[in-house]
């Protein structure tokens, strides 16, 4: 019986390949050495499998209690709006709290990763308090200068943890956003509401007809941009739900 040898060149190449992975391991843990990997809540040094928060801080994140999520306040806010079913929030919103820091490291500190791994979370959370089913995940769009400016849609990153632990597919083609942000710190509460007027475009908004539908966002502040949106898909979509990482209580 003769057995096919596989040629010398693919074990070499396989040894290198080894090799080259071991040797990125012993470096990243030498520069977790030298430069360890802080807390974004007490600024403790992380070990290893810590992200971004020790384990410390993140089970003493201000978890909203209420049974799945739920947020009473916001759905009788979006209670106005008939397809809208429930509103769920993960983290309390409180200022110059840790749900402050995350959102922060978000939009400001290029925390792509930390955006998923909060969709995670957030995701899990969920699993484990029932089954949320719906069509599609669909993240608030950027306006596409700031996506590119930032380098990422903090609200498309948690939707894909979410669509891990939900099993929900992310639909992110059917609106965009077609006018540039203000600086909303500046306005008013009325102001706010006024500008999101024509701020978002359905481009494909009959693919979501009949369709239940999960809106993604990282924050709910005023609500407008939320009813915006809401409003654009609400008559093709047969029900919404609203989930924001963080809002207020
Ligand atoms: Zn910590």
């Amino acid at each position: 019986m003769t057995v096919n040898k596989p040629p010398r060149e693919a074990i070499s190449r396989n040894n290198m390949e080894l090799l080259t992975n071991c040797l990125g391991v012993i470096w990243k843990d030498f520069v977790a050495l030298i430069y360890p990997q802080r807390c974004i809540g007490c600024t403790t040094p992380l070990v290893k499998h810590e992200q971004y928060l020790c384990t410390r801080c993140f089970l003493n994140l201000p978890f909203f209690e209420s049974p799945y999520c739920q947020n009473q306040k916001l759905s009788v806010y979006f209670s106005f709006l008939p397809k809208v079913s429930s509103v769920k929030a993960y983290l309390v919103l409180n200022k110059k709290g840790l749900t402050e820091s995350i959102l922060y490291g978000l939009k400001y500190h290029g925390n792509k990763e930390l955006a998923l791994l909060m969709g995670k979370h957030f995701g899990a959370s969920l699993t484990s308090k029932g089954v949320l089913k719906a069509d599609y995940l669909i993240p608030i769009p950027l306006h596409p200068d700031k996506e590119q400016k930032r380098g990422f849609n903090q609200s498309r990153e948690i939707a894909k943890g979410l669509s891990e632990k939900l099993g929900i597919p992310i639909n992110d083609e059917v609106i965009i956003r077609t006018k540039e942000e203000q600086v909303q710190s500046k306005q008013d509460k009325v102001t706010r509401w006024h500008n999101q007027g024509g701020v978002y475009t359905g481009v494909n908004v009959d693919a979501l007809i009949g369709k239940s539908v999960i809106l993604v966002d990282d924050v709910i502040t005023t609500g407008a941009t939320m009813v915006a949106v809401c409003e654009l898909i609400g008559p093709k979509v047969s029900e919404i739900t609203i989930l924001a990482l963080a809002t207020g209580k």
